[in-house]
């Protein structure tokens, strides 16, 4: 928990200002702890801490002052009382499932989420007997008629959805969680807090890859879980400390910093992707473009409600094409023909960064998966970032304007 002092003041304030007290050298950048171990005053003192009865540093698998820097600001963002950061994105979903799932328990996912978290709930977590049902991200009859009252621990969603935005009703889903005892998790990736806070919506814990967004400009890994005390404590921190899933401080530090632009970069790029989006829906050689900001998105007034009035940076369109095999040709033409743009599997980034979904995070699924998760050969998705919008769309057009 963050200091008292920090109390009453707005969001945009702590996301530049909150963090452990600064050092006796008077630095106002927050400093950088690279160490693994901590000198303990006396004797009494280290027993005390390690006996958990006294606050203080002890060990870098259990905690770091960069890394609780990092935490209390991103729990302040979120609106949550605590924070346990971890190494990766994937980090967080199994330390939340170690901590929270046994054998028997029952666990209910959407089938849009990020490709690792299918694989890591619904295959590995299975081999130590947790059962897991895929739903239709959309569909909520379908997660209520997946819950098994008093089996089911955890029904897990991801807003908007990677590649296509699809957006889910976090305070249905809540009620429906809530009602069977069960617990709401939500993966911000993509909306991040500068957007979507799922606690207002009664989500309990929400998950952060902060190698995206929070970081904002591609240079580390990390992954966060928000959530009450009692969860991070009493459940988090205990595994935390014996499995060492931890961020690593330097990274700690890293993601600290670009926390302090978020709100900024989220609304810039948002607003990009918004006028990129327009752009292309009137493109004559695009068929459809996915994006939750446009009122052609299926769950717009949705996204709207939940994401601030925002769509959010990432856009994703099918050129036109007669055939799958043109379909792909093509894709592949508009993203060879780019100069300034990435061809890169990554998002959140200051740069415009671009991927072809049916061959890169949906490669290894079935021609006949991929259709019935409205993945196409023709899908591009563009990651929108900071440079001029005129050159990210003359960068898309040379490739366009060949279709
Ligand atoms: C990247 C990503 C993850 C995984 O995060 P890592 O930091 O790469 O481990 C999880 N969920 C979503 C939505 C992502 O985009």
């Amino acid at each position: 928990m963050a200091d008292p002092k920090w109390d009453g003041l707005q969001r945009e304030t702590l996301a530049v200002r909150l963090a452990v007290e600064r050092s006796q050298y008077g630095e106002n950048s927050e400093a950088l702890y690279l160490t693994s171990g901590y000198v303990q005053p006396s004797a009494e003192v280290s027993a005390r801490r390690f006996g958990g009865q006294e606050e203080g540093y002890t060990y870098g698998r259990s905690s770091n002052p960069t890394v609780t820097s990092f935490e209390q600001r991103l729990a302040a963002l979120e609106g949550t009382q605590a924070c346990m950061a971890t190494a990766s994105g994937m980090s967080a979903i199994m330390l939340m499932c170690f901590s929270l799932l046994k054998a028997g328990d029952h666990v209910i996912i959407s089938q849009s989420m990020f490709g690792s978290t299918l694989k890591l709930i619904g295959s590995e977590f299975a081999r130590f007997g947790v059962e897991t049902s895929v739903v239709p991200q959309t569909d909520l009859a379908a997660w209520k008629a997946a819950i098994r009252p008093g089996i089911t621990r955890l029904l897990f969603a991801e807003t908007p959805t990677n590649p296509l935005g699809e957006v889910c009703d976090i305070a249905a889903l809540a009620e429906l969680a809530h009602d069977v005892g069960a617990l709401l998790a939500v993966d911000n990736c993509f909306a991040t807090p500068a957007l979507q806070r799922p606690v207002e919506f009664g989500a309990d814990i929400v998950m952060h890859s902060g190698t995206k967004y929070l970081d904002g400009q591609g240079r580390v890994l990390a992954g966060a879980l928000c959530a009450s005390e009692q969860l991070v404590l009493e459940k988090f921190l205990p595994v935390q400390k014996n499995s060492g899933m931890v961020l690593s401080p330097f990274n700690a530090w890293v993601v600290l910093k670009g926390l302090e632009t978020l709100d900024l970069r989220m609304k810039a790029q948002s607003a990009q992707a918004h006028e990129l989006a327009l752009w292309l829906e009137s493109h004559p050689a695009v068929a459809r473009v996915h994006y939750p900001g446009l009122a052609s998105h299926p769950q717009h007034a949705l996204a709207m409600k939940q994401m601030n009035g925002c769509g959010g940076a990432v856009v994703s369109f099918d050129v036109k094409a007669p055939s799958p095999e043109q379909a792909r040709a093509n894709a592949f033409q508009v993203l060879d023909s780019m100069q300034l743009l990435s061809l890169c599997t990554n998002l959140g980034d200051t740069k415009t960064l671009c991927t072809h979904p049916a061959s890169t995070s949906h490669g290894k699924l079935s021609e006949a998966q991929r259709q019935a998760a409205g993945i196409n050969q023709g899908l591009i998705r563009v990651a929108v970032g900071l440079e001029h919008l005129d050159d990210i769309k003359a960068d898309l057009e040379r490739g366009l304007s060949l279709i």
